[in-house]
């Protein structure tokens, strides 16, 4: 199904809870703000994915809060693998993927993003809190070696790293994974609040113009994606102010709380389902409750950034 601007859904983004074992300074927290709740029950989760196949989505990428500390984490992997979605795949700081990796594949999950937004340890603690580099480095040649892939790192560009940019392309070049994903710092949750940590992505965009052997442009968003010569592939990602990026968005958002929410940036383009959760309903009438709430989500459903133009009477 596509919205009124022609923009077809296909993936689902689950927030699985709010609750996180690190504290990056600048976390828009899925846009979800800051109170930390612990996430839907695993039932509900699975409802909502089910429903929301009959409404295109074919990819599931479940988030947080971190989502390792999900107790039943391999019981929604399973679950929503089950449903017959073709890619699950999971965001996460990676801290416990050392001993989950194996698990989390054989459960079913396809693939991971893992975030690491430092070279240097103290760098890594200063934008964590946390001292842990080296358990993230364990848990991403962990996700490599059992197959999660492609293996992505996610790099938040922002002026506390922006000097460690290419020292990060290097080792992970280094670790084998397949892809990274430089992403410009969102002036969303607590990313609003360190705004000024903002930096533009221009200059490492012109470097890997200049070094790649080829560049696509992905259709989710429009990302471009550059091929570097030793087999890396480097995507960026603006999101900010560009109406590119906007047009070509195909995410839906299942929030901790129950709502589905239609854009990042948004508060007010948001249904709360969560009448559809109770016990006491059937499983066909608990359906038709979401079914309806996604109809009306894609009704709403709008660029946050989009081309202003006028249309005027011919004279
Ligand atoms: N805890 C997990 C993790 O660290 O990947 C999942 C949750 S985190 C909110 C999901 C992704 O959003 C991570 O890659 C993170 O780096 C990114 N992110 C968080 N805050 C951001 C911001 N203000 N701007 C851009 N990306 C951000």
């Amino acid at each position: 199904m596509s919205d009124r601007y022609g923009r077809p859904l296909e993936d689902l983004r689950i927030t699985l809870t709010h609750v996180c074992n690190f504290s990056c300074f600048f976390c828009h927290m899925e846009g979800e703000g800051l109170e930390k709740l612990q996430g839907l029950g695993l039932e509900d989760i699975l409802l909502v994915a089910k429903v929301s196949r009959e409404f295109g989505v074919r990819s599931v990428k479940l988030t947080g809060g971190e989502p390792t500390l999900r107790k039943d984490l391999l019981e929604v992997v399973r679950g929503i693998k089950g449903l017959g979605i073709g890619d699950v795949s999971m965001t996460t700081n990676g801290v416990l993927l050392g001993s989950l990796a194996e698990k989390l594949k054989e459960a079913g999950l396809d693939r991971v993003n893992v975030s690491l937004h430092a070279v240097s340890r103290e760098k890594f603690r200063e934008i964590t809190g946390v001292d842990a580099f080296d358990k993230v480095i364990y848990g991403i040649k962990r996700a490599v070696e059992v197959g999660l892939r492609p293996v992505k790192l996610n790099y938040v560009v922002n002026k506390k790293n922006e000097d460690e940019v290419f020292s990060f392309l290097e080792l992970a070049q280094g670790l084998g994974v397949d892809e990274v994903h430089l992403i410009e710092l969102h002036p969303v949750g607590l990313g609003k609040e360190y705004f000024s940590y903002h930096e533009g992505l221009g200059k490492i965009e012109g470097f890997l113009k200049r070094n790649s052997r080829r560049v696509e442009v992905r259709n989710k968003h429009f990302r471009p994606r550059y091929y570097l010569d030793g087999g890396l592939v480097v995507e960026v990602v603006k999101p900010y102010a560009n109406p590119v990026f906007c047009a070509g968005c195909n995410r839906i958002r299942l929030t901790a709380d129950g709502k589905l929410k239609t854009c990042l940036y948004r508060d007010d383009k948001v249904i709360d389902i969560r009448h559809a959760f109770d016990p006491s309903m059937d499983e066909w009438e608990k359906e038709e409750l979401v079914r309806h709430a996604f109809q009306i989500a894609m009704s709403i459903r709008e660029p946050n950034f989009k081309y202003i133009y006028e249309t005027r009477q011919a004279r």
